[in-house]
Parts: structure tokens; sequence; C-alpha cells
């Protein structure tokens, strides 16, 4: 068995996304860390031209903007999201649907400045009948996309993901033989530290919030595993005594009612840990934590346990990654 990676640990970071990155990895003796920083954030870069909805330049606001009937060809690491976005979709009967750009952008979650309320009936109408997964209509393997009209992307909520996935096979091809990588929260370990154990991470119990008692901490064992979590509190807002989270039900094409303070996925990728996340927060603690069950998926719901209090649930999968 390998065990202790000869080298020094070295720190790296910077932004992306809107968000920071940062990476911790095992540097060998005399690693170019400037090189490899600015691979890194060559990567994410890559991830930023490509599937930014806030860049008007970028492919996926392109295609947005293509003319009714015309087929897009796609970037490489543009169609592999796709893919796994697709399959995320249907395996979720449409709870993750990457084709809600419309709606993000009508509830004010989007870049085009529209307010944060609750917007009227026909526009909602119009949004919807804009958005379902079941639109996208591919060709040569995936590397095309039919623009029907009025199809807009949105892959917010499993890019993040992809870019830890992207910077960690960088650096594996760069020969870095082990690497902790979080982007935005979202967070892939690969191989194993000095002392010949896996990367260890906490799991964010609940954010402070005054009202409510703090959830146990959670540390687990990313040993070639990516961990992702949805919910964070500063993507919301309230109106009439209701908060609207940016997580939309597509069933609907309205926020989640009663969104999960939390929840975490861990899975072989990042990618998968972020889709699958969103996913699970638009089923809900309940019918989320029976569908991971049954999957084997390892998740962790933080949800409202009815009586003003937060309750921590988890399947066995979840459980078992977690540190002794
Ligand atoms: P979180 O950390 O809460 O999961 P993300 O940034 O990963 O947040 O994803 C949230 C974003 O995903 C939203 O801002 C929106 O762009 C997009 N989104 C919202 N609802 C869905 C959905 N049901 N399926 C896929 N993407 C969604
Ligand atoms: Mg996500």
């Amino acid at each position: 068995m390998e065990h202790a990676s000869a080298g020094s640990l070295a720190s790296l970071g910077g932004e992306t996304m809107g968000t920071r990155w940062s990476v911790r990895l095992i540097a060998p003796p005399r690693a170019d860390l400037h090189a490899l920083h600015a691979r890194i954030q060559q990567a994410l870069d890559r991830v930023v031209a490509q599937m930014s909805t806030w860049d008007d330049a970028s492919d996926i606001c392109r295609f947005r903007n293509a003319p009714a009937g015309t087929w897009w060809k796609l970037p490489e690491e543009f169609a592999r999201v796709l893919e796994c976005a697709i399959e995320v979709a249907g395996a979720s009967d449409g709870a993750f649907d990457p084709t809600l750009g419309p709606l993000v952008d009508l509830w004010g979650f989007g870049s085009t400045g529209t307010p944060r309320r609750v917007p009227g009936a026909d526009a909602l109408e119009q949004a919807r009948a804009r958005s379902g997964w079941t639109r996208i209509q591919r060709r040569d393997a995936g590397r095309e996309l039919l623009q029907p009209g009025g199809l807009q992307l949105d892959l917010s909520a499993i890019a993040k993901g992809f870019g830890v996935d992207l910077v960690a096979a960088q650096l594996r091809s760069l020969g870095i033989r082990a690497a902790l990588v979080e982007v935005g929260g979202e967070i892939g370990g690969f191989g194993r530290k000095p002392d010949g154990d896996a990367w260890r991470v906490l799991v964010e119990a609940t954010m402070a919030d005054a009202a409510v008692p703090e959830m146990p901490a959670r540390v687990l064992r990313l040993d070639d595993r990516a961990v992702a979590t949805s919910g964070d509190r500063w993507h919301r807002f309230d109106q009439d005594g209701r908060w609207y989270a940016h997580t939309i039900d597509p069933r609907s094409g309205v926020p989640v009612e009663d969104a999960a303070a939390s929840v975490t996925v861990v899975a072989t990728s990042a990618m998968e840990a972020d889709a699958w996340a969103t996913a699970l927060t638009v089923m809900g603690a309940a019918a989320g934590l029976e569908f991971a069950r049954n999957r084997g998926m390892a998740a962790r719901f933080v949800a409202a346990d009815g009586t003003g209090g937060l309750r921590e649930t988890m399947t066995g999968a979840f459980q078992s990654q977690l540190a002794a």
C-alpha cells in the first residue's frame, strides 16, 4: 500500500464564479507553485467563460441568444457538464433541471437585475413554458445542442462542483499526488496527506443563526470523494412572511418552500455531489432522505423539526463517510 507522499503542504487560492477557490496540496520538492496557481486559475476561467450566466460573452449566454433552430457546438467541458445535468435531471424525475434560466431570472436570482419579489402569474407561466429539461435536444454524441427557441440553460447548481473536478484532474495531470480542492464550498479530495491519512473536512452545521442551537459539527473523510452542500442563506429573500430561496422547484416554477437549511451530499465527483445536493433540496428533507436511502446515496439533511428547532438526518452511506 502506498503511504506518505513526499512533499510539503502548500495552500493556494483565488477568485472564481463570484466566490473563492482554495487548494491545499502536497507539493513535491521544488514544485513551481506560481505555475500551479496559474493552471488552476486557467481551468476555472475556462468554466466561467463557458458556463457563466453573468458574462454575456460566455457560451451559455450566447446559446441563450442563438436563433431558434440553430445547432450549437458545445465546448468539451460544457458538454460534459450538460451530460451530467441531464443524467441527474432524469434520475431525479426533474427535481434538478438545467433549463431553469428564465425562472431564475424572473425570481431575481439571475444576472438581469430583476428585483427579488414574487412575479405575476402571466410572467411565471411564460417562464415555465420556456423551461423544462425534456426540451433539450443534442446530436453528435452530445457535442451539439439545439436552440429550439427561448431555451436558457442555467448550470450554476453544478458548475462549482465541476470546477472542483476539473482542478483536481488538472493537478493530477501535473503530477500532484494529493490535494484538497474547494470552489465556493464544494470540496474534493484525492490522495493522502503526508501522515498517510485521507483529507478531512468539516461539514458546516448551520450558519450562525441566533434562533436555533448549533448542530453537531461533522467531520468527513474525503478519500477520493467529494462533498457539496446546498442551502446558503444569503441567496434568498422574504415577502409577506415567507422565505424564497434560490433553489426553484421545477414542478411549480416557484422557489422551494420550507427548503432544508442545508443538504450535503458525498459522491465520487464534486459535479454529481453538487447537482444532487440541489435535487435533494427540491425533494425536501423527508422525500429526499428516502430517495437517497433507496439509491444508496450519501446524504445529510438539516431541516426544521416542526417545533422551531432543527433536526439532522442522514443516510447510512453518509454515516459511513464520517471520520471516526
Ligand atoms: P446551493 O449551494 O444552494 O446548491 P448553487 O449555487 O449550487 O446553490 O445552486 C443554486 C443555483 O442553481 C440557483 O441560483 C439557480 O441558478 C440554479 N437552480 C435553481 N433551482 C434549480 C434546480 N431545481 N435545478 C437546477 N438548478 C437550479
Ligand atoms: Mg449546487
